[in-house]
Formats: C-alpha cells, structure tokens, sequence
C-alpha cells in the first residue's frame, strides 16, 4: 500500500512533559525524591508522531513559544518529517509536570502556555493545509473555537473529520460533535459526554461490562450521525456506526479485542490509536472501517511497549517485524 499520497492533518498541542518517578505520590507539603526525565508531549503532538510513523505524510498546526521547548517541538517534528505550521506565541511552550508512582499512579499538572493562544483566526489561514488534507484530527488541548474552525474548514471541503474529545474536562460542545466524523473518547471522556449531552449517567468503570445493544444506543444518542470509536484499554475498544444500507451487511456496532502484548507504559496508548486510525484512513478510504481499527489497535499496543509518548511510537517497520504475516 502506497503511502505517499496519504494526508493527514493534525491541529493541536506540544507540550514538554517533565516526569518525576517516586515509590508513592507526594502530598500536600511533602517533599520526595525521585527519579526525572523530560521529553515530548501534548496529545496533539503525540498523534501527529504516531501518524507520521505509521507512514502518512503529516502537517500540525499548533502554537509554541520562542523557547527552548519551541525549539524542541521543530526540532522533532524536522526528524519525523511532520510539515510544522505553528504559531508564534509570546507565551511559553507548553508544560506537564507528571508525578508517577510504583503502581503507575499519576499527578499531572499543564501549563497550556502557547497552546492556549492557538487562535481560531491563524487556524482559518491554513485553510489551505486542511482543505487538502484527506483526515483533519484534532483533539481538546487546544482553544475549542480553533478546534470547531479546523473541522468546519475540513467539513466544507470534503475532508473525513475525527476528533478526539480528551481530556474528559475540557470542553466539547454539541455543535463541535455534529462536525465531526468519527470520534474516539475513551471511557470516562464517553461517560462525561453522555452525562452532558445526553443526560444520560452511566459509571466509567462499568462501561466495559455493558452489554452491545446498550453500549450501541447510548454511541447513537451522542452522535447520531457519525461513527463513534469508545477505547476501553486492554480490553480494546467498541465501535458505533449510524445505520447505513450501503455497506452491505457489515455489522453496525462490534468489539475489537486489544492486542496482547507485555506493556510497561500505557501513557500515550489513546494518542497511538488516534494517529495510526487517522494514517490508515488516509492510506485507505475504500478499506472497511473495521481493518483501520484493528491497524490502530495493533499500533497502540506496540506503543505500550515502550516508555514515554511521543518517543514510544513504533515505525512502520516496527509494526511489520512484529506482526509479519498477520
Ligand atoms: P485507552 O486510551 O487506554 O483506551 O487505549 C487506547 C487503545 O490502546 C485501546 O483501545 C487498545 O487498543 C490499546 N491499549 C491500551 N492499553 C492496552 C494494553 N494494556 N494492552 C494492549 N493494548 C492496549
């Protein structure tokens, strides 16, 4: 399969991650010691990696600031060959101060910095870009106008749309859903946009054990139109798709089991699957959803593998050693 015409543009953020390492997490006025190491992040850096790694031509529109995590960001973004359209901000790069324990427990504070100035206006110049995309992914790092321009700009030019609505906090209105083609939350981002969407309370943990029919109607209510891709972890993920007699007798709604593998860090997991899903709907419109799912779910495994996010995501020959003839 031909990779070269594949386009996909991501519109999000870069963040440096500082992580610390400790037995336990620290509290309120305790001062641990721990081991430290900083490298890339910010989901929509982290995707737009994946995505180029998993052999699509990419672009990403974000903001950084004139600093050395600026510098960072173009820095990688010039390896993995990513077409880097930022933004100037006089604001600093964006941060996350990442406390992880013994049990893989986390504290995680951001500093939006730069990512916060990501206007919908310079958003609306690369207009271009995106119009010529073949997927526009984006995420909820990034100020919710500019994310609502880029999928409104992709939507009127013919251009699939997928948004991943994570963090689960941040703010993700109705408008914003109904541009958007496929979208992939995960379980409590699922259960926070039912809640405010749909009024609809249903436990996060319990998503998992819901039975098909429900988990189906509950995806159906939320984006009536559109696929729905719920990732649960290691349990893998449940796809939701509108009742559509073209496609024959492919099922509407089914479970994809996740990949075994042997992970040590699942950080970044979500953001491997958005960007692999994102790269082999680029390389494929025509292929069943299903097989871009079950690249996305090999891909994302494979991530886990390794430490870190950006860093972890796997190269297409990476992907080839490990599932050779599969
Ligand atoms: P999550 O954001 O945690 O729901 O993970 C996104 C996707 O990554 C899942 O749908 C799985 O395909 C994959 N994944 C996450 N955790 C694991 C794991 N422990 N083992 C295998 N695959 C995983």
């Amino acid at each position: 399969m031909s990779s070269s015409a594949a386009r996909v543009v991501v519109v999000g953020s870069f963040n440096v991650d500082h992580v610390w390492h400790s037995p336990a997490l620290p509290r309120p006025g305790e001062t641990l010691q721990g081991e430290y190491r900083s490298g890339p992040g910010g989901k929509g850096f982290n995707q737009v990696v994946a995505a180029a790694r998993a052999g699509a031509q990419t672009a990403f529109v974000c903001a950084l600031g004139d600093d050395a995590g600026g510098a960072l960001a173009r820095q990688l973004a010039d390896t993995d060959g990513i077409d880097l359209q930022d933004l100037r901000s006089g604001s600093p790069t964006g941060t996350a101060g990442i406390y992880v324990d013994d049990d893989g427990r986390n504290c995680i504070v951001i500093g939006a910095g730069a990512n916060a100035d990501l206007s919908a206006d310079f958003v609306s110049a690369r207009a271009g870009a995106i119009g010529g995309a073949r997927i526009v992914l984006a995420q909820l790092e990034s100020p919710v106008e500019s994310v609502l321009e880029a999928m409104r700009l992709a939507r009127a030019a013919g251009v699939r749309t997928l948004l991943n609505p994570a963090p689960a906090n941040a703010e993700c209105p109705r408008e914003l859903l109904a541009v958007a083609d496929v979208v992939t939350p995960n379980e409590t981002e699922f259960t926070t946009l039912l809640s405010r969407h749909a009024h609809e309370e249903v436990d996060a943990d319990s998503l998992v054990a819901l039975d098909d029919a429900r988990l189906h109607r509950l995806c159906r209510t939320l984006l009536p139109r559109g696929t729905v891709v719920v990732t649960l972890g290691a349990a893998g993920c449940f796809v939701s798709h509108r009742e559509d007699k073209t496609r024959g007798d492919a099922r509407d709604h089914y479970r994809v089991a996740a990949e075994r593998v042997e992970p040590i860090d699942t950080t970044g997991a979500g953001d491997a699957f958005n960007g692999a899903l994102a790269a082999s709907m680029a390389r494929d419109a025509e292929a069943p959803f299903q097989a871009h799912v079950r690249y996305a779910t090999r891909y994302a495994a494979l991530s886990t593998e390794r430490e870190g996010a950006a860093a972890a995501m796997p190269a297409q020959g990476d992907m080839e050693r490990r599932f050779a003839g599969r």
